[in-house]
C-alpha cells in the first residue's frame, strides 16, 4: 500500500486507488458499494466489515421487497411521492419521477414515528428600480413575507430511521390568508392520514 497504491474493497473485491475509498476499521469500501448504501446509514471508519456487510445485504432484500411492492395509494408533494401499499402495510419515498429507481428504503407502517408540518417564513426587503435605474427601497423597508409549507416524517425499518423533510408548498403570499389557510388543513389531513396508518 504505497503512495501511489489502492485499497481492495472488502465487499466487491474491485482494486481501488485512494480516491472515493473509506476505510473501515478491518477493511474497506470502495464508492461503488458505498453508493448502494441506504441514504439514512452513515458510513463511520470504526465500523467493521460485518458491520457494512449487513447493511449491504439488507439494501439487496429491500431491491427484491421493492419488485412485490402493489402500491395501492401514493401522496404527491411538491417534489416527491410516497407510495403505500396499504395491503401488506408498507411505504417508501421517492422524487416523483423516480419511483422505484434508486432502491427506496421501505418501511412498515407500524414504523411511522412522527409525522408534522413545518411552516418556514421568508421575509424579503421590496426593492425598485428607479427613473435613474437605481435600485431602491423605503424607509423604514415594507416587506413581502411568504411562508413554506413541508411535511417532516420519521419512519425506521429494522435497518435504518429515515428523516424526511419533503416540500409541499412554497411561496404562499403572507398577505393571503385564504390560501395560507388551505394549503395547511390539506397538509394536515395528510399528517392526519398517515398517523392513522400506523395503527
Ligand atoms: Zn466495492
Amino acid at each position: 500500500m504505497g503512495l501511489f497504491g489502492g485499497y481492495k474493497c472488502s465487499f466487491c473485491g474491485a482494486d481501488r486507488g485512494f480516491l472515493g475509498n473509506t476505510s473501515l476499521k478491518d477493511g474497506n469500501l470502495c464508492g461503488d458499494c458505498e453508493g448502494k448504501l441506504s441514504p439514512f446509514f452513515k458510513v463511520k471508519e470504526q465500523m467493521t466489515v460485518s458491520e457494512v456487510g449487513a447493511q449491504l445485504k439488507y439494501r439487496e432484500e429491500n431491491q427484491k421487497n421493492l419488485e412485490s411492492f402493489a402500491e395501492d395509494e401514493q401522496i404527491t408533494l411538491a417534489e416527491d411521492t410516497i407510495y403505500l401499499d396499504k395491503k401488506a402495510g408498507r411505504l417508501f419515498i421517492s422524487k416523483t419521477a423516480k419511483g422505484k429507481a434508486g432502491n427506496p428504503d421501505l418501511f412498515p407502517f407500524s414504523g411511522i414515528q412522527q409525522v408534522s408540518c413545518r411552516v418556514d417564513r421568508n421575509r424579503e426587503t421590496l426593492q425598485w428600480k428607479n427613473a435613474a435605474g437605481e435600485i431602491i427601497s423605503c424607509e423604514p423597508p415594507i416587506y413581502k413575507t411568504t411562508y413554506a409549507l413541508s411535511l417532516c416524517l420519521t419512519v425506521a425499518n429494522d435497518h435504518v430511521t429515515g428523516q424526511y423533510t419533503l416540500k409541499f408548498a412554497s411561496d404562499l403570499d403572507g398577505m393571503d390568508a385564504f390560501q395560507l389557510i388551505t394549503r395547511k388543513e390539506e397538509l394536515d389531513e395528510i399528517i392526519a392520514g398517515l398517523k392513522a396508518l400506523r395503527g
